[in-house]
């Protein structure tokens, strides 16, 4: 689990960024504790009109936030596409927080939740949202009863109208991370992705235009408009903008949530955040994004790490989550592992991920692979599977056999 102690909510006010563990763990910020230190001033005053909604929106743009629970879409844009349906128009907020080794939600909103609910409040105002379901994860028992009491506060205690804000409890099925399938789920229906188009923020929650959001890309919304667009934006490394919260497990001598700069390479996540490898080992290997980002070897840990920076390697930083593999690990079984979860967290609607993810985990098993079906097995599942789940199914087996050939006894790829 996370220590949390690289995280400070109090957060970067006029601070440097934290570098690595040893920072104080700052304690809980209740609603009291957020509205001392001018919380909900910024919401107040968009839900008033007396701040400029148009320039809400251009520091979002300004600032180069983009959704963070994986897909990395541009927030302002996704407000800007929503604002201009007709109305009612409602907001979902996915704390699914589903892949495997992603925990930077949890770790915000037991420290912060009120960052989180200004957030929702502002996109509300200036998107002109009527109802918000907020679908919190169903393993987060203490987080449900800690965001139920703080809303409940809010709620009571606000002095200005407030949408309608219902928080639903999700039933632990990873596919209800995936924004069509939650929004099913909210529904009342089975957690099932759906076809598109129409895209939800056109035809979503119960068939009204929809902005969704992860979590923390909610969070960041008060920072950016009361710092600005550049504070924010400030952080990259690497040539790229923003911060990133990286959930980091695995090999490494501290893990947790890390914020850190986006583009950052791994090499540099692991010395200055995460005090080095555990236990004298060496980097082998890491997926750079949950079970779905694929699996990269060493060789590539000075990659700057962001949404679109792994593509030339077939991967993707999706929700930051980074698991640290050593030499005593092997890539094929974290692929193998992977694979199994993606066959048992199959929603089922379409064949080639039903079949395709409980085939591929038995021929993964063979202490040889066969490259030929395995590789064909990939194609039919990246080319027709509804949703990224089955697309991002094949990315670890097809990362062993490009990068990690030797474990599998495979021939090197090109070769005849
Ligand atoms: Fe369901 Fe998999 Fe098809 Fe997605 S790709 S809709 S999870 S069966």
């Amino acid at each position: 689990p996370p220590s949390g102690a690289d995280f400070d909510p109090a957060r970067l006010a006029g601070q440097p960024i934290p570098t690595r563990g040893g920072d104080v763990l700052t304690p809980f910020v209740d609603y009291a504790t957020y509205c001392e230190h001018g919380g909900y001033t910024l919401a107040r005053e968009v839900m008033a009109g007396t701040r400029d909604r148009e320039a809400v929106l251009a520091a979002l743009e300004s600032a180069g936030l983009r959704g963070l629970g994986g897909a990395g879409f541009p927030a302002g844009r996704k407000w800007r596409i929503v604002a201009a349906q007709p109305a009612p128009r409602y907001l979902a907020v996915n704390i699914d927080e589903g892949e495997p080794g992603t925990f930077k939600d949890r770790t915000f909103l037991e420290r912060d939740p009120h960052r989180f609910l200004e957030g929702v409040l502002v996109a509300a105002a200036v998107v002109g949202i009527e109802r918000v379901v907020i679908y919190l994860r169903d393993e987060y028992h203490g987080c449900r009863a800690l965001l139920g009491a703080e809303l409940g506060k809010l709620q009571r205690y606000a002095g200005f109208a407030l949408p309608a804000i219902e928080l639903r409890r999700g039933a632990g099925a990873y596919i209800c991370g995936e924004e069509s399938a939650m929004l099913e789920s909210i529904e009342g229906k089975r957690g099932e992705p759906r076809l598109r188009p129409p895209y939800i923020a056109e035809v979503g929650l119960f068939g009204r235009p929809t902005l969704e959001h992860n979590f923390e890309t909610l969070y960041w919304v008060r920072d950016i408009v009361e710092r600005g667009p550049d504070w924010f934006a400030g952080f990259g490394r690497h040539g790229r903008k923003g911060l990133r919260s990286f959930s980091v497990s695995g090999r490494v001598a501290e893990p947790g949530v890390k914020l850190a700069p986006a583009g950052i390479t791994l090499n540099e996540l692991i010395d200055e955040y995460c005090g080095g490898m555990a236990d004298g080992g060496t980097l082998y290997a890491f997926l750079p994004g949950g079970a779905s980002g694929g699996i990269l070897p060493a060789s590539l840990a000075d990659v700057p790490l962001d949404f679109d920076t792994l593509q030339p390697y077939g991967a993707f930083i999706g929700s930051a989550a980074i698991v640290v593999l050593d030499e005593g690990d092997r890539a094929r079984d974290a692929a193998l592992n992977a694979m199994r979860f993606f066959a048992a967290e199959s929603c089922g609607q379409c064949t080639p991920c039903r079949v395709g993810t409980q085939k591929a985990a038995w021929l993964m098993e063979d202490e040889v692979w066969d490259r030929a079906t395995l590789d064909d097995l990939a194609d039919v599942m990246v080319d027709a599977s509804i949703c990224g789940l089955g697309q991002a199914a094949p990315n670890p087996l097809r990362h062993v056999l490009r990068y990690f050939p030797h474990e599998v006894g495979a021939a090197q790829e090109g070769a005849s």
